[in-house]
């Protein structure tokens, strides 16, 4: 249920209908927006009366809501969150470019691709420390090692970074990167889901293979139910029918969660199409979509590489395309303005 109050609702009039709402055993969410205050009641609100609240002096309109996701739908929160990371900010009209290779290989190689994509205009280094292989005997990651590496290419660079964590246990190994990932074979490991949202680091959740957008908001919910609010949603393409490309990019899910949530959203091209020649068509699609972001694979050498290659773009490649989409990002703001 959510409360609109009154513009400058009285004070005495306020706490006393929040601490009416907290009695009755309701959990509330204040946002403050520049228009409206809008109280969200999270718990069981069944046994309110809405007549009664309506008719209070400071209430404007009082609604259901209908949606099983609360903390992470825009009606709850009407403005976009942003997310500050380092010194930039995911989400409020920035372009937020996350590059890198889809698995730290060693020190030299995830420094000198910090190096390249920063020069470039990346605004964030991606690398897998703890990779999800869908065969057993395929490189792992470099796990805790992993970590390290990309935190000197961070000092190397200031570039901050974003990295998967796949299991609870790794969880402390995780207290010095800026962005946690989730991937999106674990997007409904809720356990997992709970442990980073009993922390305060962003948390990016990728989309499962097979998840519907409720599905996914319910992934956000349980890292905000957990305390957690900073997250961010990443479309990486769905499974369809189609085997030509690695998976679909859903193009759809920028407007539709731009609707239905107030959290960032950022596309990944890499893994939505497995090919690096459909990466910069795919992420030009996305910007002028209005994504918050993209997260694209470069590597130093995608024909070595031990994960992705073939859906990595060179520096060379990446360099051009990342001018182009900060480009056709000032463009599309200008369209609105
Ligand atoms: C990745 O970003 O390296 C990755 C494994 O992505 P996804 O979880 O989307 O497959
Ligand atoms: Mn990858």
């Amino acid at each position: 249920m959510i409360v609109i109050l009154k513009q400058n609702p009285n004070r005495d009039q306020l706490d006393s209908l929040v601490s009416w709402l907290q009695e009755k055993g309701v959990i509330i969410h204040t946002s403050i927006g520049e228009a409206h205050t809008i109280l969200g009641l999270v718990g069981d609100t069944s046994k309110l009366d809405i007549d009664l609240i309506a008719a209070l002096d400071i209430v404007q309109d009082v609604k259901r809501v209908q949606e099983p996701y609360k903390n992470a739908n825009r009606k709850f929160h009407p403005e976009d969150t942003v997310i500050p990371v380092g010194n930039t900010q995911i989400g409020g009209g920035n372009l937020t470019i996350m590059a890198g290779p889809c698995s730290v290989e060693s020190e030299e190689q995830v420094v000198a691709i910090a190096q390249a994509v920063k020069a470039s205009g990346a605004t964030m280094l991606r690398g897998g420390a703890f990779k999800p292989r869908t065969s057993p005997y395929a490189f792992q990651g470099l796990g805790a090692k992993g970590l390290e590496y990309l935190k000197t290419a961070r000092a190397e660079t200031g570039l901050p970074i974003v990295t998967e964590l796949m299991d609870v246990t790794q969880l402390p190994l995780f207290k010095d990167v800026d962005v946690i990932q989730i991937g999106a074979r674990n997007m409904q490991n809720f356990d997992l889901l709970k442990a980073v949202g009993h922390q305060e680091k962003p948390v990016m959740i990728k989309r499962g293979m097979s998840a519907t957008y409720e599905e996914w908001l319910m992934s956000a919910e349980y890292v905000m139910a957990s305390g957690n609010n900073n997250v961010i949603l990443c479309e990486r393409g769905i499974r369809t029918f189609e085997s030509y490309t690695r998976n679909t990019l859903d193009v759809a899910a920028i407007p539709v969660l731009r609707t239905l949530t107030h959290l960032p959203v950022i596309i990944d091209p890499s893994h939505a199409t497995g090919k690096y020649w459909l990466v910069e068509p795919l992420a030009r699609a996305a910007v002028a979509a209005e994504a918050d972001g993209l997260q694209i694979e470069v590597h130093n050498d995608p024909a070595h590489a031990l994960c992705d290659g073939p859906q990595s773009l060179k520096p060379e490649v990446f360099a051009p395309l990342a001018r182009k989409l900060l480009e056709l990002h000032a463009f599309m703001k200008g369209l609105d303005s």
